[in-house]
């Protein structure tokens, strides 16, 4: 349970002074075009900025407020300003003190609207039937309540979770619906049960003075629709209404707004329909558009000077974004230089993305790579999916650069991620009590505190670890019924899984693919390889299926997590040597000073501005997300290509897409192509550069100018080479997304069983040899340094086709 602490922002107003500000000059105003002057100075009455990104729309709003204050139009604390993130307000909060050259006191109402609101709410919260010093639940307080709920009313939660009716209660919520206010086209939801429980959620809450995050602002909506004098008591405070990031309102927060500024309509809303990221979490980019109709008379500023980004940048998102339909379609224009052109790389696979981005952060660090040093702080890595994030984590920490995540945990320090590694910890020392106690009822086996504190006691009499005591409870008997069924059985699993890791860690170096090597000389090693254990761990302890039958819009993000963790233990020969490096890891973690990368997700980097940014990962599957795709048809199709105009227009001088040819998933190789995006931006704004190793190496090596971008990057990629394609087919893999259909298929069927005796191939640990013998599948090979080994034929390529 959280609770805010707020000062009381009527009170704490100081006014300032109409005289000495009138006696200041306005260099906020000098900065400005005369565009976005006009936004600033129309004071009075509706003002739309829509505009594209990097056009000063952030900035005419923040110099708005400032006008407010020097001119005397407004007290801070009459000012209501609402930015999408709390490090935006702080950073708009800080821009206003500087812009005004002092800090400033109050701006009490300068904030997301949830904080908004909590402070609203807490003045009127006994309109809704609620004590002022309400608690807010967090997520897991409200599925427990839920679940209370759910089983009181006889219904099945394994074919009816939970967190799929919290997710429906959310989307409710978001709409602005009270449970009376549903409609009846939503009977259906949840089972036909939908509306009578979130009816009887609602109750619940208020009997436990409680609030969900949804609650603040229907709550608000609520009161301010319910009493028309609360609502004209805040219309006349709020004199002035400012809001970023206007495309990305839902409609509960579109209300609240409209009925705030009902009276004297001095709203100015800024935002760009290009960049309407949100439509999964109910945002309305409607609301934007319809602006007009809204609050007729409105002024409308159109701003189209790019400030941000140079030319050749500029006209790659251009080039991308030209691709939805029914956008507004504005042209923006810079004067800045071309610059250096958008650049293109296709990697091996991942890890060699991570590794190459690495070395060219550190070069611009350095400066060595031409042009001017940059700094750390200046520089970002923006993903569509947070499970990309561990491969840069890994790779920034063995090399000792410094990094920072924003607007999330760090990969290690995720909540399945630590569950997971729980389970690692406990197989390979089955003393570790902390990690018994983390998962001996996650996923839940039925072992409440109370089976649990007996664990606990019967460890403590006997002087064992609680996985002993817990075994020592289940021969005495002292627990009975399903739990103990349960807890035996999970008992059970350890014994079974603790030996198999031990022989992991004293069997010698195994490599990928040597799990399927088959060589006689030598040591007897454990059947299966400690990821492949640690896949099988997490499935039959049920802790998979337990994010699979989660509904909540995070848990495909924690499966992925899951699989990327699975990834992870590739590089080491077992799971201590893993958990071994994960601990250094989280030692080496203490808050260093200094500048960082910063690594972020694209929704996180909204708003933001970077010298340099890499945009990894353009793969079609992960990025257009084949999920989103799925869900929404053209219309997830059309957010995500938002989110990449999104990406492009957060860089300044530099930007850096790139994609790799293949992903490990659960320890199987998967092809990806490159993404639908890259096809889409204009080959005159695009490097391609040729990956290190490729042909003798050397950045910008480019292939034939002629032919598209997408087959130039695929050219300079080691996924199109005749040897990949024949290490697939025999591999028999799917790729991550379907090839489209004007595309040559990835996979060459004919060159299965290619081999015959005496062939000179390669392999990856290996290197070369001769075939000696073929049985089967399994190949016998001579190879000039390692001697006679059996290897799986589809771990190797004709030596012709190497590509490097
Ligand atoms: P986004 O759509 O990405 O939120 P935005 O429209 O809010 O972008 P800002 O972040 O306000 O754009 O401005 C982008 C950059 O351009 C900032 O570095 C800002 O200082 C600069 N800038 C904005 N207007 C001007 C101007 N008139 N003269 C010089 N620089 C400007
Ligand atoms: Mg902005």
């Amino acid at each position: 349970m959280s609770s805010y602490s707020e000062d009381d922002a009527f009170e704490a107003a100081v006014p300032l002074s109409r005289r000495a500000m009138a006696a200041r000059p306005a260099p906020y105003l000098d900065d400005l075009n005369p565009a976005q002057r006009q936004a600033v100075e129309a004071l009075e009455g509706p003002v739309l900025m829509l505009a594209g990104a990097g056009t000063g729309k952030t900035k005419a709003l923040t110099a708005r407020i400032v006008h407010l204050l020097t001119t005397g139009s407004a007290r801070p604390n009459e000012v209501l300003a609402v930015t999408f993130t709390n490090k935006a307000a702080r950073e708009m909060k800080n821009r206003v003190g500087r812009m005004l050259g002092e800090t400033v006191e109050g701006m009490p109402w300068l904030g997301t609207f949830h904080a908004i609101c909590v402070k609203l709410l807490r003045r009127h919260a006994e309109l809704v039937g609620l004590k002022s010093n309400f608690t807010i639940l967090d997520t897991d307080d409200q599925i427990r309540l839920l679940k209370q709920l759910i089983s009181a009313s006889n219904i099945d939660d394994k074919r009816w979770p939970a967190r799929m009716l919290s997710g429906i209660i959310d989307q409710w919520k978001n709409r602005a619906w009270t449970p009376e206010k549903v409609p009846a086209a939503e009977a259906s939801a949840y089972n036909n049960r939908g509306t009578e429980l979130y009816d009887q959620y609602q109750r619940r809450l208020r009997e436990l003075n409680a609030v969900d995050f949804g609650d603040l602002l229907l709550h608000m909506v609520t009161i301010f629709q319910t009493h028309p004098d609360v609502l004209d008591q805040y219309q006349r405070w709020f004199r002035y209404i400012l809001v970023d990031e206007y495309q990305d309102t839902n409609v509960a927060q579109y209300l609240w707004l409209r009925l705030l500024a009902g009276g004297h309509k001095n709203i100015c809303c800024v935002g760009d329909d290009d960049q309407s990221i949100y439509g999964w979490r109910g945002a309305e980019v409607g609301n934007i558009l319809r602006f007009e109709k809204d609050f007729p008379g409105a002024t409308v500023v159109r701003l189209e000077q790019n400030y941000r980004s140079t030319a050749h940048i500029l006209a790659a998102a251009g080039g991308v974004i030209r691709g939805n339909e029914g956008r507004l379609g504005k042209e923006l224009w810079t004067e800045a230089q071309d610059g250096e052109k958008v650049r293109l790389i296709g990697h091996w696979d991942g890890e060699e993305e991570a590794r190459w981005i690495g070395e060219e952060i550190e070069a611009m660090q350095r400066g060595t790579r031409g042009g001017r040093p940059v700094s750390l702080d200046e520089m970002a890595i923006l993903v569509r999916a947070s499970h990309q994030m561990r491969a840069f984590e890994d790779r920034f920490l063995t090399i000792g650069l410094p990094y920072r995540v924003i607007g999330g945990p760090r990969f290690y320090e995720r909540l399945e991620i630590r569950d997971a590694m729980a389970y690692f910890r406990l197989v390979v020392s089955p003393s570790d009590d902390l990690a018994f106690e983390r998962i001996v009822n996650t996923p839940k086996r039925g072992l409440g505190d109370k089976a649990q504190q007996k664990i606990q006691m019967c460890a403590r009499e006997h002087g064992t670890s609680l996985l002993d005591g817990a075994r020592i409870l289940l021969q005495d008997k002292g627990l009975t019924g399903k739990g103990a069924a349960r807890l035996a059985a999970f008992v059970e699993q350890i014994d079974r899984w603790h030996p198999i890791a031990t022989a992991q860690a004293a069997a010698p170096q195994p490599m990928d693919e040597d799990a399927l090597i088959m060589d006689d000389s030598a040591p007897a090693r454990p059947a299966v390889s400690h990821m492949e254990l640690a896949e099988v761990m997490l499935d039959e302890s049920g802790y998979t299926a337990m994010w699979q039958a989660d509904k909540t819009p995070e848990a495909p993000g924690r499966l992925e997590n899951l699989k990327e963790l699975i990834k992870a233990l590739e590089s080491f020969d077992n799971l201590q040597g893993f958990l071994e490096h994960v601990s250094l890891i989280m030692d080496n973690e203490s808050e260093q000073e200094g500048a960082k990368v910063s690594i972020m997700t694209l929704h996180a980097a909204k708003g933001l501005e970077f010298p340099a940014v890499f945009l990894p990962g353009w793969e079609d599957g992960l990025f257009p997300s084949q999920r989103s795709m799925d869900e929404s048809g053209l219309k997830g199709l059309e957010e995500e290509r938002r989110l990449a105009y999104v990406g492009i227009t957060r860089a300044e001088e530099l930007c850096t897409i790139s994609f790799a040819g293949n992903r490990r998933v659960f320890g199987q190789w998967q092809s990806a192509l490159p993404s639908r995006f890259i096809d889409e931006l204009p080959e005159d704004h695009v490097d391609v550069l040729t990956p290190p190793g490729l042909y003798g190496g050397g950045y910008g090596a480019a292939a034939a100018p002629q032919s598209n971008l997408h087959d130039r990057a695929a050219e300079a990629n080691v996924y199109n080479s005749p040897g990949w394609r024949r290490m697939q087919a025999r591999a028999g893999q799917r790729p991550i997304a379907q090839p489209r259909e004007s595309r040559a298929p990835v996979i060459d069927l004919d060159a299965v069983s290619a081999y015959t005796v005496g062939d000179r191939v390669f392999h990856q640990k290996f290197g070369y040899g001769a075939i000696a013998a073929i049985e089967g599948d399994k190949l016998s090979v001579d190879f000039e340094k390692a001697g006679v080994k059996k290897v799986v034929a589809k771990f190797i390529m004709g030596a012709d086709d190497v590509p490097f």
